[in-house]
């Protein structure tokens, strides 16, 4: 088994990898949705069968706790996780399906800069979720 990004910041941050830990850490770099534990625990499961639930609730933590991952709470109560990457997004959450959508949009981020700079701040991190219902076809204003 190759290396999995997630599991090479392990490594760099020198975390001790355990084959438990390995396939975590692939099933993580392998999303491109946000799953929540219960998700990465049957991703995790097709893999290796013995991996329990608690397992993969410590293993999650950890690479909260390392930075590596980061932890989503989309308004239902379950928390969701994603690799941190570089590029940053944020997300429109459709309350009917569940579906997350990422979006980038330079005039919100140019917005938040100004609303920190006016309260006399830099701005180092932000967190945005839109919530929303679809529009039906022909009900648009
Ligand atoms: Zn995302």
């Amino acid at each position: 088994m190759s290396v999995s990004r997630i599991e090479q910041l392990c490594i760099d941050k020198g975390m001790k990898m355990t084959d438990q830990r390995r396939i975590i850490a692939r099933v993580l770099s392998d999303s491109d949705d946000h799953p929540d534990v219960e998700e990465v625990h049957r991703r995790s499961s097709e893999i290796d069968n013995r991996i329990s639930i608690a397992t993969v609730y410590r293993t999650v933590r950890l690479f909260e706790e390392a930075g590596i991952i980061e932890r989503h709470d989309f308004g239902d109560g379950r928390a969701r996780y994603e690799e941190v990457t570089d590029e940053h997004h944020d997300h429109l959450i459709n309350v009917q399906s569940g579906e997350v959508i990422e979006f980038q949009n330079s005039e919100i981020e140019r917005l938040q800069e100004i609303i920190a700079r006016d309260h006399g701040m830099r701005l180092v991190g932000h967190k945005l979720e839109l919530y929303g219902v679809p529009v039906k076809k022909g009900a648009e204003k």
